[in-house]
């Protein structure tokens, strides 16, 4: 049995998708991390996200894999741990541009529906219940308005103690939104088929018991 929750960045799909899968006793499946970590490669290489063909070169040559250490996801780079590495902005918003590219989501795409086919899952993404696992039995479509998002965003890190403007990470998200839902190749949308679920006005806990009475109907 697999799950798949998509939905925009910040509608809180991590936090939700670890604790189902620590309730169920799935395996959790960050594929924005993915992204992440190919992004990362691309700027550590100095490659500029409009430059298609060298993005395309350097996504077939790098080298992305996961493994699980005491239930946490761990991203490889080139067999390299980036999981330190891969939260910063900079990395986010080059994931968000270089995502857009056919020949990165072919290769990600294809390790995450490798990861699916052994074990049962719980994966989160923007394309998810639309491309990776059209067959999943359960689809959410997590989301939340952008300035709930962003208020969130902005409280994670007031307490990790960073200096941020709440206006200009709204604005962030709302690019990254425009990105990920406009382009060409698997834009972020609501599967026909997948259970919608806004998160503005709900705690964690009543996203998670929401989806787990999903769970429960479907078993
Ligand atoms: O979810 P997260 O913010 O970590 O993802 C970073 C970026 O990677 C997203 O903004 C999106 O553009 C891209 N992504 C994607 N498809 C996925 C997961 C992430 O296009 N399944």
């Amino acid at each position: 049995m697999n799950i798949a929750i998509d939905g925009p960045a910040g509608a809180g799909k991590s936090t939700i998708a670890k604790k189902l899968a620590e309730k169920l006793g799935y395996i959790y499946v960050d594929t924005g991390a993915m992204y992440r970590a190919m992004a990362l490669y691309f700027l550590e290489q100095g490659i500029l996200p409009s430059d298609e063909a060298a993005v395309s070169k350097a996504a077939e040559e790098v080298d992305i894999s996961i493994a699980y250490e005491d239930g946490q996801q761990q991203v490889f780079l080139n067999k390299a741990n980036v999981n330190g590495k891969i939260r910063r902005e900079e990395v986010g918003n080059m994931a968000s541009s270089v995502s857009v590219y056919p020949s990165v989501r072919r290769k990600l795409v294809a390790l995450q529906q490798k990861l699916a086919e052994t074990s049962d899952v719980i994966m989160d993404g923007r394309d998810i219940g639309t491309c990776v696992l059209p067959n999943a039995e359960i689809k959410i479509y997590l989301t939340a308005s952008p300035f709930t998002r962003a208020k969130r965003r902005f409280d994670e890190l007031k307490e990790k103690g960073q200096d941020c403007d709440l206006f200009a990470i709204q604005k962030d998200i709302e690019e990254r939104d425009y990105r990920d839902m406009n382009r060409d190749e698997s834009p972020l949308r609501q599967a026909e088929d997948a259970v919608l679920v806004d998160s503005s006005e709900l705690g964690i806990n009543e996203v998670v018991q929401a989806i787990l009475k999903i769970w429960q109907e479907r078993n």
